[in-house]
């Protein structure tokens, strides 16, 4: 098989959102979804203002999104990154914002980075198919749901055929979610917390848990399982990321019980090792070290013996480099 064919397989995986397109739906939820703005309550935040004026809330994002940085990215679970990479568009400012942010910068000071327009939005969508990206990836994508329909619209008008991905912390309102439901083929969210007192500690939002458990759930009924091609590719489903935290071992274990017994133990999830002391965290005593191997390698072996049987190969790849096997 070519290449082009390859790829007009992996286009046909898109045909549900293109159908809302076709239909006139995917026009009509962009511009509810701009109604929204007028009295913000995109995300759980609830925060009631009035985006269109320019009003802020907390993610301190107004009438249009922000880009920090799109690229091929390599880094991303192999299923996404594939061959020639993840279309990764990441968006400045986030509506969770976690005090241990790995990319603080970029998440708590967004007025760092230009305003970019549904055209140029949709530019940047089409540039990455154009490099041949297996997909594009919206990274902190929340707050700005209106301003990526409206680019969606006239990316699909011009072509945009690849498979999108909603990269966000799990941290969703219901109502956005049902805005995407048909035009977003795979959701990568984050389950970051279990305990409330944690989630209020260290980001604020002591309604995080509840939130992301529904917020899974939802996503898990519109897309199922992570579904791959011939190629490994992934085309629609769910993927959960879990960072575990220093001392952090409980929350882990019921995280990864909720997904085992209550999504699918057929959920693709990503434990991730990666984190280390960032933005405000040493305000926190346990937050100012980097996670110990041995954390890391409980909740690996966890993880199976609740039954998951999928997760991320690249993690149990490093934890057995980590182990002295590989
Ligand atoms: S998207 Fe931003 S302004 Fe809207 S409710 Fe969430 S934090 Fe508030």
């Amino acid at each position: 098989m070519n290449p082009f064919e390859q790829d007009d397989r992996r286009f046909k995986m898109t045909i549900r959102s293109h159908e809302l397109f076709r239909k006139g739906e995917l026009q009509k939820r962009a511009k509810h979804a701009q109604t929204i703005l007028r009295a913000c309550d995109l995300c759980p935040r609830n925060c009631g203002i009035n985006r269109q004026e320019g009003e802020h809330g907390i993610c301190a994002t107004g009438r249009y999104a922000r880009v920090a940085s799109y690229g091929a990215h390599f880094g991303e679970e192999q299923p996404l990154a594939g061959t020639h990479g993840s279309g990764t568009i990441f968006f400045a400012a986030c509506s969770l914002r976690c005090c241990f942010c790995q990319n603080y910068e970029l998440s708590h000071f967004p007025g760092n980075f230009s305003q970019t327009q549904p055209e140029q939005l949709a530019a940047i969508m089409l540039e990455l198919q154009q490099k041949r990206c297996h997909n594009i990836n919206l990274v902190s994508p929340s707050h700005v749901v209106p301003q990526i329909l409206d680019a969606l619209v006239i990316a699909f008008e011009r072509g945009l055929k690849i498979p999108i991905i909603y990269n966000s912390s799990g941290y969703e309102a219901e109502d956005t979610l049902a805005l995407l439901d048909g035009v977003i083929d795979i959701y990568m969210p984050d389950f970051k917390f279990w305990q409330p007192e944690s989630s209020k500690k260290y980001c604020d939002a002591e309604d995080y848990p509840n939130i992301a458990k529904g917020a899974l759930l939802t996503m898990y009924n519109q897309v199922g399982d992570l579904v791959v091609d011939d190629h490994g590719i992934a085309t629609r489903g769910l993927l959960v990321r879990h960072l575990v935290m220093p001392g952090g071992g409980l929350e882990t274990k019921n995280i990864l019980e909720f997904i085992a017994n209550s999504i699918s133990p057929q959920t693709y999830v990503n434990i991730m090792d990666q984190y280390r002391p960032c933005g405000t965290c040493d305000q926190h005593v346990e937050l100012r070290k980097p996670l110990g191997n041995d954390e890391y390698r409980a909740a690996i072996l966890f993880a199976k013996q609740t039954g998951l049987e999928r997760l991320d190969q690249m993690d149990i790849k490093t934890l057995l480099v980590k182990l002295g096997i590989l």
